[in-house]
């Protein structure tokens, strides 16, 4: 795709100031996130950063950026950190879990970023709403676990949610100033992930190095495999529906190759609102990070002078039986969509470490859903049980796989 180089900035100046906080700060999300910050440097603050054990990267950065509240979720990796003479001096060095909250709920910080891969940004991103920070959420699998707990900490407190996720930032945005009644769906566009050309009777050998050569973005290995199973797409439909307080109905998924419109919004008269941005991350977190205001940022926007395809077909479920289980995991509700999401993170991470193939996935989370009971649950303490059941069933069942 070709950018324009000639887009002029859309708002010259600012004058607000946000201070923010970034978990996951070494990952995919958290480097274009330091782009966006280092574009913004009189708006945007980074003043606590925090990863599970990269330090010297976390060093790096925080002499980049001159940040002093440094989270290492590894207690050795913390350890060493602290003898790390590469950390600007007057360094605060945090661990573990706790750690992670204390940089959640940062006094001089207005803004905390989630974008820790997996479910351990859960408690983090409940502490970040209990202190009325703004949360600005990447990290999907959180809302799949516990989304009733998370959207009732933000209304209990009422503090605010901005997804960073591509999809859903352009739902926020094609929803502002929309009442939610007019609202007759709501569709994320997948891009079919690695192996969206591929023949089927192919997918049973496919290796680790092929999921990961994704088409259009460029992401952590995690989410580029759930991308080529579309686990993705069927995380993001549940992250949605909590999001936005939408039936699962109301959610819906299409394969646009190009990934450049990233959500559509239908209402009530039949009319749709779309957004389009080149397939860069950047686009969606600045978004967050200085909404309301919109103003140039680090990556070019689309040039229309040259001539390009939107396509958009149906998604073929039987291709794709990981976004028909997660639909299903959806309607079902109660800790169903907890259950899919950890035999999802347990058969991705076997897959990735060369345990089971890549056939094996779906396969997994059938088992695993059909083997534990889902319920209704009354507390955060039942999700994180139903989640860890879940997930010793889904490692009983790899060695079938193997
Ligand atoms: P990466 O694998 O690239 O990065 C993960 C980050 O999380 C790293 O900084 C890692 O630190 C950190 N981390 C992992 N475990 C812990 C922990 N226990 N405590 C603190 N930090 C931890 O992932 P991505 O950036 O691709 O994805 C992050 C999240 O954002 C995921 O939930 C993903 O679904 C979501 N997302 C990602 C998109 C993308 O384009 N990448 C798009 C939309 C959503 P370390 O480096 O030390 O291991
Ligand atoms: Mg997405």
């Amino acid at each position: 795709m070709s950018e324009n180089k000639t887009t002029p900035p859309l708002v010259a100046t600012s004058t607000f100031q946000r201070r923010v906080v970034v978990l996951g700060a070494t990952g995919s999300i958290g480097e274009s996130t330091l782009r966006v910050i280092a574009a913004h440097r009189d708006q945007l603050e980074l003043v606590g950063v925090a990863a599970r054990s990269n330090h010297p990267r976390l060093a790096e950065i925080a002499r980049e950026f001159g940040v002093r509240h440094v989270g290492l979720y590894d207690e050795h990796a913390y350890t060493a950190a602290r003898t790390n003479d590469a950390f600007p001096a007057g360094t605060s060095f945090y661990s573990g879990l706790d750690g992670l909250n204390t940089l959640a709920a940062l006094p001089e910080a207005d803004t905390v970023l989630v974008a820790v891969v997996g479910t351990a940004g859960l408690q983090p991103a409940l502490t970040a709403l209990a202190a009325r920070k703004t949360l600005a959420l990447a990290s999907k699998e959180i809302l799949v676990l516990a989304g009733k707990f998370i959207m009732a900490a933000a209304r209990a407190h009422g503090s605010r949610i901005i997804p960073v996720d591509s999809e859903h930032n352009a739902v926020f945005q094609c929803l502002e100033g929309h009442p939610a009644a007019t609202v007759r769906r709501i569709v994320l566009t997948a891009s079919g992930g690695a192996f969206r050309d591929w023949p089927a009777e192919r997918l049973a050998h496919v290796t680790p190095a092929d999921a990961l050569k994704h088409p259009n973005w460029s992401m952590g290995p995690k989410i580029t495999v759930d991308s080529a199973t579309l686990a993705n797409k069927g995380l993001e439909l549940i992250e949605a529906q909590w999001l936005f307080d939408l039936r699962p109905p109301q959610c819906d998924a299409v394969l646009h190759n190009q990934s450049i419109v990233h959500a559509l919004v239908e209402f009530a008269d039949g009319a749709m609102l779309a957004q389009l941005c080149p397939p860069s991350m950047t686009f969606p977190i600045q978004h967050a990070l200085l909404f309301p205001e919109r103003v140039a940022g680090p990556d070019l926007s689309l040039n229309l002078d040259r001539a390009f395809h939107l396509d958009f077909r149906p998604v073929d479920e039987h291709r794709y039986p990981c976004l028909r289980l997660a639909r299903a995991a959806m309607k079902a509700g109660g800790t169903a969509p907890a259950i899919f999401n950890a035999a999802n993170e347990t058969a991705v991470a076997a897959f990735l470490a060369g345990r089971v193939g890549f056939l094996a996935i779906p396969q997994i989370i059938d088992k695993t859903l059909a083997g534990t009971k889902h319920f209704e649950p009354q507390s955060l303490a039942e999700v994180l049980s139903a989640d860890a059941e879940a997930r010793l069933i889904a490692s009983q069942s790899l060695s079938a796989h193997a």
